[in-house]
């Protein structure tokens, strides 16, 4: 039997891309584009997207996340994988995909403002999210799901530390709180290791570079089927 959703007040933080909007499809959909202008002759799509990877894992501790830190990196993969003479038009083509990604619609995932109204009325809920503050705030922005949060997080790197200093800016009591998000690297291991406890909930999309291994779900870390099935967890 499933045990009844938590009757006591919790804090619950809540991820944002990929938890609550569709997010990774769009970065997908800018690799996809890149790798057939870029049309190399022996690396296939994987090939290029093993040495994408590989520039963002560096780029990504000196810049951050972002789109524009993306396009960065989009166009040094070009200069260093391309096999014919460019222009500068290649490369602001190049820049141009990545950068379109700031500009896509919100497309909220299935279930997400009902079932955050019915959690905003019996908990306190905090955006947290990783990545360029701007680009975060904007997309939350235009979710128009502000009425359900009582706050909003933007860091850099959402690690151990970054969880440690959220419990102690709201002198929240980590035995109720909770990470709820769809990255097992951001939002549910450092969520436990400081303390919390965590919900995964799984987004097909999600980023290579946010897959490890999972714990094995306890009281202290569940996993839904969607973002609607929270409701009988709280
Ligand atoms: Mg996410």
């Amino acid at each position: 039997m499933p045990s009844p959703p938590l009757q006591s007040r919790q804090w619950l933080f809540v991820d944002a891309d990929d938890t609550l909007w569709e997010n990774a499809v769009y970065f997908e959909e800018a690799i996809a584009e890149f790798t057939e202008f870029l049309d190399h002759s022996s690396l296939s799509p994987a090939e290029v997207r093993q040495a994408l990877d590989a520039i963002e894992l560096r780029s990504i501790r000196v810049h951050g996340y972002g789109s524009k830190n993306f396009a960065r990196n989009l166009r040094h993969c070009f200069e260093q994988l391309v096999e014919r003479p460019f222009s500068q038009t290649d490369l602001d083509r190049v820049v141009a995909m990545g950068e379109s990604i700031m500009h896509r619609p919100i497309d909220l995932l299935e279930g997400v403002a009902e079932t955050l109204e019915y959690l905003s009325r019996r908990h306190h809920l905090t955006l947290f999210t990783k990545g360029h503050s701007e680009e975060q705030l904007f997309k939350f922005q235009r979710s128009e799901l502000g009425p359900w949060f009582h706050g909003v997080r933007v860091v850099k790197e959402k690690d151990a530390a970054a969880y440690r200093s959220l419990l102690a800016e709201g002198d929240v009591e980590p035995d109720a709180a909770w990470m709820i998000g769809n990255s097992p690297k951001s939002d549910i291991h450092p969520a436990l290791e400081a303390g919390l406890r965590a919900v995964l909930v799984p987004h097909e999309a999600t980023w290579a570079l946010e897959l490890t291994d999972l714990p094995e779900p306890s009281d202290r870390f569940r996993i839904v089927e969607s973002f609607r099935a929270l409701t009988e967890l709280f």
